[in-house]
């Protein structure tokens, strides 16, 4: 069986389901839906990631928004089936045993993808080594360029040694992966029974791989010192040496030379520093961003390669709530085979949308009271924020002027808000980006309640996309990529409310299938544009969404309608899994 695998998909993170804590973020849900929708049509793919044994963390939340992180606690034989097989890779001249833990994810059809977890805590290596598949992106460079040795090295053998040997293609989810070129180069050489790497070997690399970037945001691109990469992998003998490269071309063909980044200098100057993003675009026969625009940014970050664009999309199956499921069920059948039969749902009727949606919504409402005491009325209009506390997101962009949003509260129509989102450990920026949020809490509370979730995850993500009126995305273009948060929401009717970035600049009709927040600039250069952008947002509450909410009841479930019919049918990871074999895969 493992032989007639075709695909092999390496992610650092992956969320599978809400009790395996191995993602923190965007990337590894996506990772999850990718592989689940991979499931579904049945695609020949094994997926590859990190166990990541302590967790990504437990979050709570003090009185006033100061984040407390947690080991998690999770018990993976609960989840994950131990494998026989052992691989092992080199770290510093020290061997370190590995071996993995099975998920398989089962398709709609019952088709199964199986994804791998590698684990290095094994009584054979050094207590040091077995702490290396422990903390996703914790610790330093060092551990960081250790883990990424593991995922990309390790996890090329390791599917070897599970018997995998027909692999045409090697996808690389993020830079993190990229390592695993070399190993690919490494097998080339030694299947011609050479020492050293020649030009064939890279044509034979490249195509094999495939390589998707997820970010303009540099702490997105890893890169590290020389003598790092030489210390903790080369030189040795079983493997192609990094630092004895003496062809120009081929230092040329891996490593790149200077192209210009736009305003991101830190990547840019690669003299001494091995960059994973080079790395892949350099061995990849396809290479892309995650939305039309963000392949625009890519283009101009890195010029001089082809890089393509395959919008993100989720898994409609595991983010439409219940309500919404049983709705599709009986007037779309089939439509968790066909995400594409979701174009229909402009003839449910609007009554029964509303009732689905006050479903939803009443599950959340009654969640985020009993949590939080915030008492919420599940008759005003709510607004959605719930991702990744990260600065450029922007979380606090709607109290830019609490006393409008006051009144504009008490004058247009109640308004009230939901949040959630984890700040990365070391990310001062995002921690106080949540304080903030607690701080206007406290100020707005006679007037705008405001309810903040702690510990955001997969199961909240689904409970507050479906369960809010309106998904609000206010990110500093260009930097959020995708987002996938507004799809969530987009399957459940609830339409977005966003700054044009991303996938929005696709997913948005005014008026039809939501509302834009200031303009869509295709600018390349970061600017601050705060106060229009929040003037923007609102404007667009107080003179269309409130009084439409409140007023025209029938013209706003023709949003929702619209917002299913175009964008849930079209965003959704069954349409990506499909753009990605036939455009990367197998072209
Ligand atoms: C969907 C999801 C994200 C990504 O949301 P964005 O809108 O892309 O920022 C992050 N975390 C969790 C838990 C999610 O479910």
């Amino acid at each position: 069986m493992n032989d007639q695998r075709t695909v092999a998909y390496f992610s650092m993170e992956i969320g599978l389901e809400t009790g395996i804590p191995t993602y923190s973020g965007g990337l590894g849900v996506l990772a999850g839906d990718t592989v689940r929708a991979a499931a579904d049509l049945k695609v020949p793919m094994v997926a590859v990631t990190l166990l990541h044994r302590k967790g990504y963390f437990y979050q709570r939340l003090d009185a006033g928004g100061g984040q407390r992180e947690e080991p998690v606690a999770w018990i993976v034989e609960d989840f994950l089936a131990e494998m026989p097989q052992r691989a092992s890779v080199t770290v510093e001249g020290r061997t370190i045993l590995l071996r993995s833990w099975k998920y398989e994810v089962k398709g709609i059809g019952g088709f199964q993808v199986p994804v791998y977890f590698l684990d290095a805590d094994l009584p054979e290596n050094s207590d040091w080594d077995r702490t290396l598949t422990d903390f996703l992106y914790g610790g330093d460079s060092h551990y960081r360029l250790c883990q990424e040795v593991i995922l990309g090295i390790g996890g090329v053998r390791m599917l070897r040694a599970l018997g995998y040997e027909n692999i045409e293609r090697f996808h690389m989810n993020e830079g993190h992966a990229s390592l695993l070129t070399l190993e690919l180069l490494d097998e080339e050489a030694r299947k011609a029974g050479r020492r050293s790497v020649i030009r064939d070997d890279i044509e034979a690399v490249r195509k094999k791989c495939i390589f998707t970037t997820h970010t303009p945001v540099s702490a997105g691109h890893d890169q590290f010192p020389l003598d790092l990469v030489r210390r903790v992998i080369g030189p040795r003998e079983d493997f192609f040496d990094l630092t004895d490269m003496t062809s120009q071309e081929l230092v040329r063909r891996v490593l790149g030379e200077g192209e210009e980044f736009f305003d991101l200098k830190t990547i840019l100057s690669r003299g001494g520093l091995l960059n994973m993003t080079y790395l892949a675009l350099n061995l990849s026969h396809y290479v892309n961003g995650v939305a039309k625009k963000h392949g625009e940014v890519s283009r101009l970050m890195f010029g001089g390669y082809v890089i393509e664009a395959i919008t993100n999309g989720v898994h409609a199956a595991t983010w439409t709530a219940r309500p919404f499921q049983e709705l599709y069920d009986s007037y779309i059948p089939g439509w968790r085979e066909d995400n594409f039969s979701l174009r229909y749902a402009l003839s449910i009727p609007r009554q029964e949308v509303w009732t689905a949606h006050f479903r939803a919504k009443k599950d959340l409402i009654l969640h985020i009271n009993r949590e939080t005491n915030a008492g919420l009325d599940v008759d005003v209009l709510t607004l959605g924020f719930a991702r990744r506390a990260a600065a450029y997101k922007r979380g606090d962009l709607l109290f830019h002027d609490v006393e409008r949003l006051r009144n504009i509260s008490a004058k247009a129509g109640l308004i009230q808000v939901v949040y959630a989102g984890k700040a990365h450990p070391q990310d001062q920026d995002g921690k106080e980006l949540i304080k903030k949020i607690f701080v206007a809490k406290e100020i707005l509370k006679q007037d705008v309640k405001v309810a903040y979730l702690e510990n955001y995850d997969l199961e909240l993500a689904k409970l507050i996309t479906s369960g809010v009126d309106i998904w609000l995305n206010t990110p500093l273009p260009p930097l959020e990529a995708s987002g996938t948060s507004g799809m969530k929401a987009a399957l459940n009717g609830v339409p977005s409310l966003s700054v044009l970035d991303g996938w929005w600049v696709e997913g948005h009709i005014e008026g039809v299938t939501g509302w834009s927040i200031g303009k869509n600039s295709r600018r390349a250069e970061v600017k601050d544009e705060q106060s229009d952008d929040a003037s923007s947002l609102y404007h667009k509450l107080e003179q269309v969404i409130i009084p439409l909410f409140y007023g025209e009841r029938d013209r706003f479930i023709d949003v929702m309608l619209h917002t299913i019919a175009l964008n849930g049918s079209f965003f959704n990871a069954h349409r990506m899994i499909q753009q990605y074999v036939v455009n990367a895969y197998f072209h």
